[in-house]
């Protein structure tokens, strides 16, 4: 089970971040919300959980990494990248698209994550798959 610390910290890779001023309690409403989510997901598709690859990241993390969303759902406690070295869990998540919708998840365009998986809570207007393009 992804635990609040694995979202946070990133797995433990980036311990300092559990004291970042912009870990606030919202955001960390919206983190356990998210893991509420994305635990029974992957326990329902009978996989066990990768590291998380980027939970929490503080605005600056944010606009030092290439091609990341100004507005990150990753600032905000609403998303999560699971490690998918070989674009397996991508995979999986493609051929059962029903369960993002059974618990509210969204996948962006694996040709989007090499490498990750990312899943999140965002509004967007629904649609029969909810898979986005970045
Ligand atoms: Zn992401």
């Amino acid at each position: 089970m992804l635990t609040l610390d694995d979202w946070i910290t990133s797995s433990g890779s980036h311990p300092e971040r559990a004291s970042d001023s912009e870990l606030t309690d919202e955001v960390m409403a919206n983190a356990q919300r998210l893991l509420d989510a994305v635990n029974p997901f992957l326990d329902e598709l009978g996989i066990t959980p990768p590291p998380v690859s980027s939970g929490f990241r503080p605005s600056t993390v944010n606009a030092a990494l290439p091609n990341s969303a100004k507005r990150s759902l990753h600032m905000t406690g609403l998303a999560i990248d699971l490690r998918d070295k070989n674009n397996e869990l991508d995979r999986i998540v493609v051929a059962n698209s029903a369960l993002l919708t059974k618990y509210g998840l969204w996948l962006e365009s694996p040709a989007s994550t090499p490498g990750w998986t990312h899943l999140d809570l965002g509004t967007r207007s629904d649609r029969p798959v909810r898979i986005f393009q970045p």
